[in-house]
């Protein structure tokens, strides 16, 4: 067979084990690092080992299977960055098991629709998400245990402790080579649940197999395993999750923070001399803007951005405030594409290269498809960024495969992409009609779903406004029904009530008379997007 002239290939350097296994995998690694510092908690400067996470993740894979837990089974998530994050992880990989990482941020509602996705028969949970989640929690019906970090036991709930400490008498510490994983069909069982709205409608249930998350972590290292790096991404979505597991399988030593505080952040950069971090961009923009000028941040020679788009502007400010900086180096991917298949590397570091978000990654075909045709595109040529091969996810969880794959099996991302001469990527536009506030996913659906729920209105189309510090805001137009008197203020406190944090109506509410649709009643974004500079105005 030829290759597609217009295709890009990634080389096949990624060299995933003959087993598939990403448990066996990741104790096989932690076992080479031993006594190293794995994690550092940035607070209370307290560390971990690799030996005490390899240690942790046998033990709570042996008390799970104790339990009843058996493979294929799915344990949900709910945690901020912790240092128990991952014995969880690794522990029920080991023992057959489907993790679903869930999101701190989401209240009641939000929950509800992902648990019902993934349907945990455990869920772990770290106390104080639990004092939030417990009553919701009980009223999920598929949910055996709740299983709580730290020591504490709440009405039945077991604590994570008792399950993986011999000092608590439940369990025998047991020897790496007396250890086994339960064993899987790595090419095609699910090892994780994510979500993602992917490019229309609401958060759906990503499936990620062994050998997808094998493949992103046995091709590279995020990072020179001789240096301290930041983890600040919350570990429950693709960036911070696929990226610490990357380098906590090269040895990486991480220093993390439970919660972004700008000042801890900066002075832990100082403290441990820093080279690299990896930010989502309204980060890198807290960090630019922050006048106090109080630490020493010229250990910082790399920065590495992704999740959202970045301003040049803000690259500029980043080597002002960094004064060794080196490059601001942006990352492209999707929890769909277990985190990345685009991004800068040892040997594809070219300086010159400033905003592109890099090259491909191995065992990766990518292609630029013109939006009318298909037909894929050559070099500086815009169109929708399409991904294929060994990171792409097995699907979304109890969904037929639908439009989200075109009739080659490429993923459509909804990005508008071209690449240059070098095979160096940039990302120009995004025609899906997810909003991305702060790097967090805000799927107009939902909000649209909530907003049909007001008796005061009749309908509604949510887009995203250009914000300079967050990325985008998330902005509202409703038809009041006839005789409402509904108010902006109303409806905003509406959704704040039912949605995290990030879905809040920031870019404010329009009012109109008509939402504009296709004949087919799709809503037509990008004609709300020009009405926003007509006369339009909220009431
Ligand atoms: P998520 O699944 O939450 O990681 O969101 C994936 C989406 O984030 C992509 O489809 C893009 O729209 C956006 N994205 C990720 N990385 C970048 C980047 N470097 N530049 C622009 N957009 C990005």
């Amino acid at each position: 067979m030829l290759r597609q002239p217009n295709y890009i290939y990634g080389p096949n350097t990624a060299t995933v084990p003959a087993t598939i296994n990403f448990g066996e995998y990741m104790l096989q690694q932690l076992s080479k690092f031993k006594d190293n510092t794995a994690l550092i908690n940035a607070a209370t400067e307290e560390r971990l080992t690799y030996s005490e996470i390899l240690q942790q993740s046998m033990n709570f894979a042996i008390s799970l299977t104790r339990m009843g837990v058996r493979k294929g089974d799915t344990i949900g998530l709910i945690s901020e960055n912790r240092f128990e994050f991952w014995g969880v992880v690794i522990g029920a990989a080991c023992a057959g098991a489907v993790v679903s990482p869930i999101s701190v941020g989401y209240v009641k509602g939000e929950l509800l629709h992902v648990t019902n996705i993934s349907k945990p028969k455990y869920i772990v949970c770290s106390p104080s998400l639990y004092k939030t989640h417990a009553k919701t929690i009980a009223t999920m019906k598929f949910v055996k245990k709740v299983i709580l970090f730290g020591g504490e036991k709440q009405n039945g709930t077991l604590s994570y402790n008792d399950m993986v400490l011999e000092s608590n008498g439940c369990i025998k510490n047991v020897k790496y080579e007396e250890f086994r994983c339960v064993e899987v069909a790595g090419q095609t069982d699910t090892m994780f649940v994510m979500y993602s709205s992917g490019t229309t409608g609401l958060p759906k249930g990503v499936m990620i197999t062994h050998l997808n998350i094998l493949t992103l972590i046995c091709s590279r290292s995020v990072a020179d395993p001789s240096t301290a790096l930041i983890s600040l991404s919350p570990w429950f979505h693709a960036m911070g999750f696929a990226g610490c597991l990357n380098g906590l399988s090269n040895g990486v030593c991480f220093i993390f923070l439970a919660k972004f505080e700008i000042d801890l952040y900066l002075r832990t950069i100082e403290k441990y001399k820093v080279a690299q971090i990896t930010v989502v961009p309204p980060i890198l923009v807290a960090i630019c803007k922050d006048q106090t000028k109080k630490y020493d941040l010229s250990s910082v020679r790399f920065v590495i951005s992704g999740a959202a788009p970045l301003r040049k502007d803000i690259i500029a400010a980043a080597h002002v405030k960094f004064p060794n900086l080196v490059m601001v180096m942006q990352g492209y991917g999707a929890t769909e594409l277990t985190l990345g298949v685009l991004g800068f590397f040892p040997d594809s570091l070219k300086l010159d290269k400033i905003g592109s978000v890099g090259v491909i990654v191995p065992n990766t075909v990518l292609k630029v498809a013109d939006i009318e045709t298909g037909k894929a595109l050559g070099p500086y040529q815009r169109g929708e960024l399409c991904v294929k091969g060994e990171m792409l996810m097995k699907g979304y969880l109890g969904r037929e495969k639908g439009d989200e794959l075109d009739d080659e099996g490429f993923y459509k991302t909804g990005d508008i992409a071209y690449y240059d001469d070098d095979g160096y990527f940039f990302i120009v536009d995004r025609q899906k009609e997810l909003i991305k506030y702060k790097g967090y996913q805000v799927p107009p659906a939902e909000l649209e779903g909530v907003l049909l729920h007001h008796e005061g209105i009749r309908d509604a189309a949510v887009i995203g406004v250009e914000d300079k510090a967050a990325g985008e805001l998330p902005l509202a137009f409703v038809v009041r029904q006839p005789g409402s008197n509904v108010t902006e203020k109303e409806v905003k406190d509406f959704v704040a009530e039912r949605l995290s944090n990030p879905k809040h109506l920031r870019g404010g509410v329009r009012f109109v008379e008509e939402i504009p649709k296709t004949p087919s009643g799709k809503i037509m974004r990008a004609k709300l997007k020009k009405m926003l500079n007509s006369k339009t105005k909220s009431k």
